[in-house]
């Protein structure tokens, strides 16, 4: 069996050749200077563990869930020691000073962490050109945008850089890039995962999410970063997620089948799975139609300027970092201008106040469809990826997130899988489930990716 060493080194190796040199990705902003040693000791602790294998068992002692599997984080999560420069500059020389939750259960588990991946900065963006580093390339055509906002995270489990990897999802940035890239991307029912430790966008919506090659890679990663945690006062615990009866494909399912126009090349491909689904599984499909679908978007950005200029209040330069308005980039400031401008006008309650009014609806509405689907099927991204650098308008940029962003809104919990591809890019099918229906989420999307 290959060592955790060995696959290390390989990765290592792929990251020299491609992210670095020449025609690089631009996937990971740092490396962990440690990962050969911690590699030496996760390899030491499974060799010990197997040569007193029974006295070892009697201890409870065995080796964790994730020994041998090597994962990427995105540059808004802190990593003791690491930069989580959140892709700014204003926290360019921001060193971790602790373990967010997440990362504490990965380490618990053996997991190694390789690096710390780019992404749009402070995960306002939906392409990955908004870093300011350096734009991420879509590994699988590099004049394309990999999607955002966790791109790198994306980008590095495409580009075989990595087995896994962390992002985080406030309208899309996990699913958007997993589709563009070509992996498979969750988004967890909101307030499943802890989110200690995370430099957030938007606290009501936000939720850290997982990366990986294939469902059972991902769920498996789920499965460990996700439980009540007292660090994060809003969890709720009481759910359970068991990995062996998702691998189960599920009978008796309706897909719902959501009305809404997208790239003509998309639908085809989601079209002919939902075919082959219904004829080889004999599930049932359902038209469905969202009212409040259309005020997503408008819904979201009030809701998420708002909380993001709260947020980043404590960025004034005096305890982390740079301040903020000195250093960063267009869409950052776009933000906190917005969310300042709408504050100060919230007196009567007239935007902030609305849209949370609205997501109410949306929540009810989606909670109301659950009793007669028991998923929502749809593309992920509604149309391809852009070339890097082309230049595109606000509300295009902020319209990739159309079908993702809805979800966030409800908490529910979604997944995104390769489908498909056009030309060589790929498409990505997502499966929408219920809060805290992680387990049949990941049944359906099994099921899927074995079409
Ligand atoms: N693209 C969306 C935005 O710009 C989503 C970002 C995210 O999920 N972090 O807000």
């Amino acid at each position: 069996m290959t060592s955790t060493l060995q696959k290390l080194q390989t990765y290592l190796k792929e990251i020299d050749r491609n992210d670095k040199k020449g025609n690089e990705i631009n996937a990971f902003l740092q490396l962990n200077p440690n990962a050969i040693q911690e590699a030496k000791e996760i390899d030491a602790k499974i060799q010990r563990l197997s040569q007193v294998r029974s006295a070892s068992s009697k201890l409870g002692q065995s080796k964790g869930k994730l020994a041998g599997k090597i994962i990427a984080v995105k540059a808004n999560i802190n990593v003791q020691g690491l930069n989580a420069s959140c892709a700014s500059k204003t926290l360019e020389d921001y060193k971790s000073t602790y373990d967010a939750d997440v990362i504490k259960k990965i380490k618990e588990e053996d997991g190694l962490i390789i690096g710390i991946t780019n992404m749009d900065e402070f995960a306002a963006g939906g392409s990955g050109e908004t870093s300011a580093f350096r734009p991420t390339k879509n590994p699988r055509n590099l004049d394309l945008i990999p999607g955002g906002s966790s791109s790198g995270s994306a980008a590095a489990v495409a580009a075989e850089f990595c087995d896994m990897a962390l992002g985080s999802d406030t309208g899309g940035s996990v699913r958007n890039p997993a589709s563009h890239c070509g992996v498979v991307g969750i988004k967890p029912t909101y307030s499943s995962v802890s989110r200690y430790g995370l430099i957030d966008l938007s606290m009501s919506l936000d939720q850290i999410g997982v990366f990986g090659k294939n469902v059972s890679d991902a769920a498996l990663l789920l499965s460990i970063i996700r439980g009540k945690n007292e660090n994060d006062s809003i969890m709720q615990d009481g759910w359970k997620m068991d990995l062996n009866a998702a691998e189960k494909i599920p009978k008796n399912i309706t897909l719902g089948i959501l009305d809404f126009s997208v790239d003509e090349k998309i639908q085809k491909i989601i079209d002919e799975k939902i075919m082959k689904a219904k004829e080889k599984y004999r599930w049932k499909i359902k038209k469905i139609k969202l009212n409040y679908l259309d005020l997503a978007i408008e819904t979201y950005y009030p809701l998420v300027y708002v909380e993001f200029f709260s947020g980043t209040r404590k960025f004034d330069g005096r305890k982390y970092g740079k301040k903020i308005e000195d250093t960063a980039g267009e869409e950052v400031l776009r933000r906190i201008l917005g969310g300042s401008e709408i504050s100060r006008a919230e007196y009567h309650g007239r935007y902030y106040h609305k849209a949370l009014q609205v997501k109410k609806l949306i929540e009810e509405e989606f909670k109301k469809i659950f009793k007669n689907v028991d998923c929502i099927i749809c593309p992920t991204v509604p149309k391809l990826p852009h070339k890097i650098g082309e230049k595109i308008s606000v509300e295009d940029m902020y319209n990739y997130d159309a079908l993702t962003i809805p979800s966030n809104l409800a908490g529910n919990c979604a997944i995104s899988i390769p489908a498909g591809e056009i030309s060589g890019i790929p498409v990505g099918i997502q499966v929408i489930c219920d809060n805290f229906a992680e387990e049949k989420m990941l049944k359906i999307a099994n099921a899927f990716e074995k079409l």
